[in-house]
């Protein structure tokens, strides 16, 4: 077995379409050599290698040593230098590099194969000293840190007091006899720390790296990574060894990394930062504030000239915007990397839209790039810019619009404070010096973050776009003090805890609280603003017709209220899929009368009282039915046990006792009377109807009579009735049977009648599997995966926190792939669903089937939904954008 893969002009054994076995690093890196970009040679040693070392505890698969040697002849015969050699030495860098990028999660080691010896022949050969000390010392802190854990903030320590001693401030003012003492003190905290000399021999240095980065695949925060990312299912990372070039022999060399476009806003234009007279890693940790890429036209414009090119055939040749790393060593230009570029979902949909009017892509492959799970990123809030002016509130200071998105909370230092924070509900803003990798799970909770140092392209700025996260950074005013918990920024100083607001789109920043308001988008779709002002919107109107080309599907929503149906038509929704009954009957007197309803002893009573919900529920459905003008309405008819309804502390017994005039013991009689022990799978849904008719007799009133009424002032409706948790057909049939009594009754009554559906919510097991049954009377199915989740996998969605979590999460039992009530189980309840859809039609050709349930906005579902046929999904209003997305994804 192949497991070492070369790459060098004329010799490239990779490509692009290999990034499983060789990682999108190593893959492009040979795809960029073959199609004749400057790119140092090198050889990539594969996933699969990865894969075997972690199974067998850092063993090799046979033959793999052997074949890193001779790929390391290779490499030596065509550079005609030789690995740390003591007259023509070659150095390397070992690179980590995953199928999918995990930037900065996992190790690299850069100035691979110096020694004593080999420094002196780097001296000699490139007449640069300081160059020469200054990549030893490097290699010798990224060897202590990354291959044998010596803490990284030691060798800090050493580089700052070397620094302080000779009153330098930056890494490139220290000089030869600077390094050599850093390099001296280097040299003794290694030894302190792993009890040996620093490693002389660069073979012994190659294999100890290799292995390195190996293991980096199982460091903590990449595994923290990819479960945050949902990355799933992949080798390992694949080992990219490669000739180094150097970006710190002096002015004239530097390094740097860009993008195609605005990874923020997604503005075509050249984006990008760089650094002279540095190596690696020094741009992106924020050592020294960088150039932007445009002021590299004055330092070297034929490198400037080059790059826009590359820019050009890099989009050309793979079609999307990208992200790349680049080092110019004494004025040449070399390409270390590029990738497809990670973007806020705002730069998303503006590059996919531009790519496509440049005749670039295809709508289709567009729709299919943007991340569904992000879109409602774009409805996101942002700082009231009224209340900023009429407040005349002041810009304590500018930092870098990292990522877009207005956010105000208050103030931390530290991942682990914020994170705490937010567990007690607060809003919280981070603000550090810089983050660092360890700092994402205290990102992942904060509205907002504030770095003082680094770039656009620095950590902080790369993971808050990523997790669609408002970040300003690089503000140097800034000034924290972690220990005091503290910071100033021009004379104002704030505690932990304190506010600040921060805008993302320009980079401000408030010492003070700013509410936020609605997005863009969402203003030009309520008309507080206009369409032509708003480039955002014009780009979202433009992407929303590619997704309606394409997606077959509907997206409904589920919505109880003229204000969440208005909302959720406005955002696309095709219709309602869940109009949930129950949620009218809470406030003001309708609880009452709802309770009155419940505790009455005989018909009579309940009748009488069910008059007075009447009216009540059919100025609901009117109201509804004038929104939804045209589309659907599904309505289900009640569903939860009655003791939802009922008052549960003493306090609203004694009201609820004294508003219907009867005693607190009845009221309490009655209660225990309802009590059950399992109500989930009680006295609920169609049950209720079954065995209280007037029940559904006057919500099935309330609906047709709200419906002709709609009619008659000329909209058009469309409702459907739905009968919930039905699991035999002949339950069916009799609430279907009563439900045709009263519309008939209601028809003649008015002298007008309306079109309508009845059909039911497919969530009890037993439904599902008798569906042709059903299928003959109804006319539409619903499947309603939360109760069908619940009972099929016999787990109560609200006692199943206790296990479930360990069953998805642990490493060593994931049973269920993803959590069943967020992603459809597609083995199990996702079975039930196909097979009930098949008996559906198959007695009932043109039945109608859709999904109501949580799963409804979820993209995987989606996905399976698509598969399956369904005509239609029903979510929550705001997951309606993302909804149709991942419609349309999964018709392509
Ligand atoms: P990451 O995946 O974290 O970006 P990389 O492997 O890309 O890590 O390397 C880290 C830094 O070192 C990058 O800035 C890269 O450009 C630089 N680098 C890597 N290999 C070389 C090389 N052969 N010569 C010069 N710089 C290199
Ligand atoms: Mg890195
Ligand atoms: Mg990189």
């Amino acid at each position: 077995k192949k497991y070492v893969y070369f790459f060098g002009k004329g010799m490239t054994e990779g490509s692009a379409d290999m990034k499983a076995l060789l990682g999108g690093k190593g893959a492009n890196l040979a795809d960029m050599t073959s199609i004749g970009l400057p790119v140092p040679p090198g050889f990539t040693i594969t996933t699969e290698a990865c894969a075997y070392f972690d199974q067998h505890k850092g063993g090799y698969p046979e033959g793999l040593r052997d074949e890193v040697i001779a790929n390391l002849h290779k490499l030596e015969k065509l550079m005609g230098a030789k690995l740390g050699d003591k007259e023509n030495p070659l150095l390397v860098s070992v690179r980590s590099g995953a199928a999918q990028s995990m930037p900065g999660m996992m190790d690299t080691v850069l100035n691979l194969g110096l020694n004593p010896d080999s420094l002196q022949a780097l001296i000699k050969k490139t007449g640069n000293e300081r160059f020469a000390w200054d990549s030893y010392r490097r290699f010798i802190q990224m060897f202590g840190d990354v291959v044998m854990g010596v803490p990284h903030a030691e060798f800090e320590r050493v580089l700052q007091s070397v620094k302080d001693e000779n009153g330098k401030k930056f890494d490139t003012e220290l000089d030869v006899e600077n390094l050599k003492e850093v390099i001296k003190r280097y040299k003794i905290v290694y030894k302190k720390f792993t009890g040996e000399e620093f490693p002389v021999d660069p073979e012994y240095q190659l294999f100890k790296t290799i292995d390195a980065v190996f293991n980096s695949w199982n460091n903590e925060r990449a595994i923290k990574y990819r479960l945050m990312n949902d990355i799933r299912g992949l080798l390992g990372t694949a080992v990219n060894v490669q000739c180094m070039v150097f970006g710190n022999m002096g002015e004239t060399s530097g390094t740097g990394v860009a993008f195609t476009r605005d990874p923020s806003s997604g503005e075509n234009k050249f984006f990008g930062e760089y650094l002279m007279n540095a190596q690696g890693e020094d741009v992106v940790a924020g050592i020294r504030t960088p150039q932007t890429i445009d002021t590299l036209k004055n330092v070297n414009p034929e490198v400037y000239a080059q790059l826009c090119e590359i820019r050009e055939t890099l989009e050309k040749h793979y079609h999307d915007m990208q992200d790349l790393e680049f080092t110019i060593q004494e004025g040449k230009l070399y390409m270390l990397q590029t990738r497809n570029g990670k973007r806020t979902i705002f730069s998303w949909l503006r590059s996919q839209v531009e790519m496509v009017e440049e005749g670039l892509i295809s709508k289709e492959t567009a729709v299919e790039r943007v991340p569904a799970q992000e879109f409602n990123k774009l409805f996101a809030p942002i700082l009231d810019n009224k209340i900023i002016r009429d407040l005349n509130c002041k810009v304590a200071t500018t930092g870098l619009n990292a990522s877009p998105g207005g956010a105000c909370g208050q103030i931390y230092f530290t991942a682990k404070a914020a994170e705490e924070a937010a567990a007690e509900g607060k809003d919280v803003i981070l603000v550090r010096e810089e983050t660092s990798p360890e700092d994402i799970g205290g990102m992942a909770v904060s509205r907002g973050v504030v770095t003082c140092r680094g770039g656009m392209t620095s950590h902080a700025a790369v993971v808050a776009r990523g997790m669609g996260c408002p970040c300003v950074s690089g503000c140097g005013e800034i000034h924290v003090d972690e220990i005091k918990k503290t910071l100033t920024v021009n004379g104002v100083m704030l505690s932990e805890g304190d506010y600040m607001a921060i805008d993302g789109f320009t980079g401000a920043v408030y010492t003070q609280k700013i509410p936020v308001k609605p997005s863009e988008i969402m203003q030009v779709l309520d008309g507080t603003m206009r369409e032509s002002e708003s480039l955002l919107f014009q780009n979202y109107k433009k992407f929303m017709s590619y997704v309606n080309e394409i997606k077959t599907m509907g997206v409904r929503t589920n919505a109880d209220t003229p204000k969440d149906a208005h909302h959720a038509v406005l955002l696309g929704a095709e219709g309602i899929g869940l109009c949930r009954t129950e949620h009218m009957f809470f406030g003001g007197n309708r609880i009452l009368s709802m309770r009155k309803m419940i505790l009455a002893d005989n018909i009579g009573a309940r009748e009488q009282a069910l008059s007075e919900l009447l009216p009540m529920q059919r100025g609901d459905f009117y109201n509804i039915f004038k929104e939804l003008n045209g589309l659907p309405v599904t309505i289900r008819l009640l569903d939860p046990p009655l003791h939802e309804f009922l008052p549960n502390d003493s306090t609203t017994r004694h009201e609820t006792a004294l508003q219907l005039g009867i005693s607190v013991e009845e009221i309490a009689q009655k209660i225990s009377k309802l009590h059950e022990f399992n109500p989930m799978l009680g006295f609920r849904g169609c049950r209720l109807a079954v065995i209280y008719p007037e029940i559904l007799a006057m919500q099935v009133r309330a609906i047709i009579e709200a419906a002709i009424q709609a009619k008659r002032e000329g909209y058009d409706v469309k409702p459907e009735i739905m009968i919930p948790l039905v699991g035999i057909y002949k339950e069916f049939n009799f609430c279907r049977d009563k439900a045709i009594e009263v519309i008939n009754k209601v028809f003649d009554e008015q002298g007008l009648k309306v079109a309508y559906k009845i059909g039911t919510m497919i969530e009890v097991p037993r439904a599902a599997i008798t569906a042709d049954e059903i299928a003959k009377t109804a006319e539409f199915f619903s499947f309603g995966t939360n109760d069908l989740t619940q009972m099929t996998c016999g787990f109560s969605r609200d006692d199943a926190a206790s296990f479930l979590g360990h069953y998805v999460n642990d490493p060593d039992k994931q049973f269920y792939e993803y959590d069943p009530f967020a992603t459809i189980d597609f083995d199990g309840v996702g079975k039930l669903v196909k097979m009930a859809a098949g008996l559906g039609r198959s007695v009932r050709p043109d039945i109608k089937l859709g999904i109501c349930g949580e799963h409804g906005g979820d993209p995987k579902t989606i996905a399976f939904c698509q598969e399956v046929g369904l005509n239609y999904v029903s979510c929550s209003p705001f997951r309606v954008p993302i909804a149709r997305l991942a419609a349309a994804q999964a018709a392509i």
